[in-house]
């Protein structure tokens, strides 16, 4: 009896082990042909500056609609890419499409904002050169550089090697923020050495405004600390009014959130951009 169940138990497990690589390998091909296919599209989310009500900046984040499957999220299919080594060209398509995209906006008078793209820490390999890589594309697009926000995590930013590059790239006027601001295991020092010009308060602290005293006191230190150290401070997944409230009483500059604006296709966003009132928005 112990036996069989051993056995039965033991070939389940096999064949979720079985069926969960058949599906990552799945997605790994998939992926591959991805961006050839033209699978990729970039969503853009709004970034609202709390005192004008304007918006500042555009978050762009990509989105991948498999022919077979639908759409399946960047949560899914980003560790997939960094695994295989896909993460660089889907990054630089990304960086290119978004600037592009960016310039073509200013171009037709809509009012110039920056755009803020992700990076992955695979994009940081020195075989890659994503300095030489960020400067071609800018020069390729024509976009300012003080229009480009690289989004980093706190995990990349500690390494030299990353902060060199950051470095160089912020003597171009490019702008750089630290994502998720708060959830990675680091040590705040290298707040004190990295060409850091905005923090961006993750969702989870967001979550706990109105029913968790400890979010709201971490974010309300992490408020102080951004104005005593002059760096611009956004918080992220704000969805409600109370949120927006505690952040706006306590001096946040912009916020970035469900309550405004989700993430849009490009021709939404295009829209949005011009049609925002920014005083009756607020
Ligand atoms: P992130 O950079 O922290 O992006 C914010 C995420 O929060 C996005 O999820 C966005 O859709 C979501 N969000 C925004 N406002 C709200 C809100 O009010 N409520 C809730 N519940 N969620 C909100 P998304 O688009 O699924 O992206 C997930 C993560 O995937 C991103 O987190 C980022 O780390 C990564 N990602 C997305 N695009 C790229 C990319 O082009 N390159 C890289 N390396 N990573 C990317
Ligand atoms: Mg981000
Ligand atoms: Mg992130
Ligand atoms: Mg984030």
């Amino acid at each position: 009896q112990a036996k069989e169940e051993g056995k039965n138990t033991y070939r389940i497990y096999d064949e979720t082990l079985g069926s969960d690589m058949q599906q990552k390998m799945y997605i790994k091909n998939s992926l591959r042909r991805a961006l050839d296919h033209q699978e990729f599209e970039i969503y853009y989310q709004p970034q609202i500056e709390i005192a004008t009500g304007r918006i500042a900046g555009l978050e762009a984040l990509l989105r991948w609609n498999h022919p077979k499957i639908g759409p399946i999220s960047p949560a899914i299919f980003i560790p997939i890419a960094e695994e295989s080594g896909l993460m660089v060209p889907i990054g630089e398509w990304v960086l290119r499409t978004a600037c592009a995209q960016n310039k073509a906006w200013q171009d037709a008078g809509l009012p110039p904002v920056t755009i803020a793209v992700n990076l992955s820490a695979r994009q940081f390999s020195p075989r890659y050169d994503l300095a030489l890589q960020v400067k071609a594309i800018l020069a390729e697009t024509g976009l300012d550089p003080a229009y480009l926000e690289l989004e980093i995590t706190e995990n990349m930013a500690m390494h030299d090697n990353n902060a060199a590059v950051l470095q160089e790239l912020r003597g171009d006027n490019v702008r750089v923020s630290i994502d998720d601001f708060g959830t990675h295991y680091s040590s705040l020092s290298y707040l004190k050495r990295l060409p850091v010009d905005k923090i961006k308060i993750d969702r989870s602290f967001v979550n706990g405004i109105g029913n968790e005293p400890k979010d709201e006191a971490i974010i309300l230190a992490m408020l102080l600390m951004a104005k005593h150290m002059e760096l611009t401070i956004i918080a992220e997944g704000v969805e409600t009014n109370e949120q927006f409230s505690f952040l706006q009483k306590n001096d946040c500059h912009e916020i970035q959130g469900y309550l405004y604006y989700p993430p849009r296709p490009a021709e939404v966003a295009k829209h949005i951009l011009g049609s925002h009132h920014s005083a009756a928005q607020l």
